[in-house]
């Protein structure tokens, strides 16, 4: 695949790089509200969230700690089985402190359910969960997502950390893929 031609594959634009950024300041103004006053740790998952940390981080005027886990989902043959194995857990205590998981979408909802009891677990002060993108019509588990950017159609897309086969990770933009990428 000729990596300069990777934009040309988005046959269509969701949401260009300045609608993500803006988006991403609202979201990080509301957070910044909502723990005024309170130490606050943002959990990125990766490596989807790697843009959506980076930019996230980038509009907050206060101090924060950011950390990171890599999860794998179990059961994407026949049935999810709701079995998630961590990959790279926290290097921080989490107990007593204010922990925001920041991902780039939520699809079934299983990955972040199941993260945010494990999380829960460890007697946080509190876990919310901040989302790029969310499919409301995929959700098969309840997940209560604080901070939503937006609500997108069930279908697959990439860019901005999305990836398709591990590629299109960087692109700028969300959109979906032409048909030719796929056959
Ligand atoms: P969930 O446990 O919510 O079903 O899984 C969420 C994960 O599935 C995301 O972190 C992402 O890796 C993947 N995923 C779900 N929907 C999409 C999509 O539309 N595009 C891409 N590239 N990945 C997706
Ligand atoms: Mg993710
Ligand atoms: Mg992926």
């Amino acid at each position: 695949m000729d990596a300069s031609d990777v934009q040309d594959d988005l046959v269509n634009v969701l949401y260009t790089e300045d609608q993500i950024q803006g988006r991403l300041r609202e979201l990080a103004a509301q957070i910044e509200t909502d723990y005024a006053g309170k130490d606050l740790l943002i959990v990125g998952i990766l490596r989807g969230a790697v843009m959506v940390m980076a930019d996230l981080a980038r509009s907050f005027s206060r101090h924060l700690e950011m950390d990171w886990m890599a999860v794998s989902s179990y059961g994407s043959g026949t049935k999810s089985s709701g079995v998630v194995r961590i990959l790279k857990d926290l290097d921080t205590d989490i107990s007593g402190r204010h922990v925001v998981i920041v991902d780039e979408i939520i699809d079934t909802g299983l990955t972040l359910s199941w993260l945010t009891s494990n999380l829960a677990s460890r007697n946080p002060a509190s876990v919310e969960i901040c989302t790029l993108l969310r499919k409301p019509e995929a959700l098969t588990m309840p997940v209560d997502v604080k901070y939503v950017g937006w609500d997108i159609p069930n279908e697959f897309v990439v860019g901005y950390g999305l990836d398709y086969r591990e590629q299109y990770r960087n692109l700028r933009d969300i959109g979906t893929l032409a048909p030719h990428v796929y056959s």
